[in-house]
């Protein structure tokens, strides 16, 4: 395949933004195009792994994303009942692994920021905002792709079209390409608040899973608040549940009395575990939530994206404007894989860990964990899974 026309990204999230910078670096000619007319601000991701650290350093902004969050050095493993710490994992155990042994939390509408004004500083790249993909055709030499904007329709030339449009993609329903997977019973109710937990978790740290048989909670702490997710049983009502008096008594019920504290954002979600049939057809290729959408427990939705845009900027750069057939096919199986074999199945461990009743079972998995937290060799195996760098293809 011989091409010189840009590659068209569909989509400023973090996926499209990481493709369109890695390209443009390289000195691949892309075009991104978003239908909103401002970057999403919504509470989304906030882990940030070291594999994507490396890349986000490779790319010249991670000092302005750390700058912007803050580097977290351990995980914790809580048992809500008893207000134990299970095992905590000190990220030491990788030094030698990765150059940035740590997680850093830092929402992903920060990274949105840091990308846009840098794939805009690329004499090779264009962002557009309020284009919305319509439709494409898929031709011999390119591809011609349709967009709503303010102006009418507009139709431009391309040489592939990434879809990179998020986990309703219309570019992956123009493919009518099977998104085979199922969707969690429980829902994930989210709320943003200054409360200490420290009070009541001595030593709590900013990343922590702790179990429950009944109300697993995950609360990760950011710059400005710490995002609290409890789990909403199936039939319960979402309405009633999301009242100011609900989420008073849930946060409560956790904390084990009525302290004053502020609701500073709240949110309530379906969890899904979805992966495309193939990441490419033809001129086009999917990526991030648009290929595959998993349990955000463990923080490995929108990394696995980013990783995507790694990979598949390394396939269209190495001898652009000549592109090898074989090798975005390779690209699309093995990141089909990962998520598969990797991502969607550890990140429904953790869920279903977090959630375990059988009491013998949560036993063993509390004694488990302890023993691998304690052991170098065997928390090394346990981070290197946790922080993606097991993935690495
Ligand atoms: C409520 C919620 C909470 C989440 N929490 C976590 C979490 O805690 N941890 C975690 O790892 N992940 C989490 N995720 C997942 C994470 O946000 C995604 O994995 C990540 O955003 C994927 O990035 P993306 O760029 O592929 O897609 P998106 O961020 O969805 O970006 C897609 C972009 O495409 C644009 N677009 C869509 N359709 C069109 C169109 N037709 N034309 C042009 N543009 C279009 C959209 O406006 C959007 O800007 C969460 C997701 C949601 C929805």
């Amino acid at each position: 395949m011989q091409t010189a026309r840009p590659i068209i990204i569909i989509g400023a999230g973090p996926v499209g933004l990481c493709l369109a910078l890695a390209l443009g670096r390289a000195g691949v000619p892309v075009a991104v195009y978003e239908q909103d007319d401002a970057l999403n601000s919504d509470i989304r991701a906030s882990t940030f792994h070291p594999p994507t650290l490396e890349m986000l350093d490779e790319w010249g902004v991670l000092d302005a994303v750390i700058a912007q969050g803050f580097i977290v050095r351990e995980l914790a493993y809580w048992e809500r009942r008893t207000r134990q710490r299970v095992a905590t994992f000190d990220y030491a155990a990788i030094a030698n692994d990765t150059p940035f042994p740590y997680r850093v939390q830092c929402p992903q509408h920060i990274l949105t920021r840091v990308l846009k004004p840098a794939v805009e500083q690329l004499p090779c790249a264009s962002v557009h905002m309020g284009h919305r993909y319509l439709d494409h055709v898929d031709g011999d030499n390119g591809v011609s792709v349709t967009f709503e904007t303010a102006d009418g329709l507009k139709t431009v030339e391309g040489s592939f079209l990434c879809g990179a449009d998020g986990s309703r993609s219309a570019v992956r329903e123009k493919l009518q390409m099977p998104f085979e997977g199922m969707t969690y019973a429980d829902r994930f109710l989210l709320i943003g608040t200054d409360y200490d937990f420290e009070t009541i978790f001595p030593e709590f740290g900013a990343v922590n899973y702790i179990f429950d048989p009944e109300e697993w909670v995950i609360i990760l702490r950011l710059p400005d608040l710490a995002r609290v997710v409890f789990r909403l049983k199936d039939g319960e009502d979402e309405s009633f549940a999301m009242s100011e008096d609900q989420l008073r008594q849930r946060m409560w019920r956790f904390i084990g009395e009525e302290v004053p504290f502020n609701i500073k954002t709240t949110q309530l979600y379906r969890v899904h575990q979805r992966v495309a049939a193939s990441f490419r057809r033809s001129r086009v290729l999917l990526l991030g939530d648009a290929a595959h959408i998993n349990n955000p427990a463990g923080g490995m939705g929108m990394n696995s994206g980013i990783h995507d845009a790694h990979a598949l900027a390394a396939v269209l750069a190495q001898s652009w404007p000549q592109v090898a057939e074989t090798q975005l096919d390779q690209w699309s199986d093995q990141r089909r894989s990962v998520a598969r074999q990797n991502v969607s199945t550890y990140s429904d461990k953790n869920y279903k860990d977090m959630a375990a009743k059988d009491a013998e079972y949560r036993q063993q998995r509390n004694a488990e964990l302890a023993a691998t937290a304690a052991d170098p060799e065997q928390a090394r195996a346990y981070l290197l899974r946790a922080a993606m760098l097991a993935d690495r293809i």
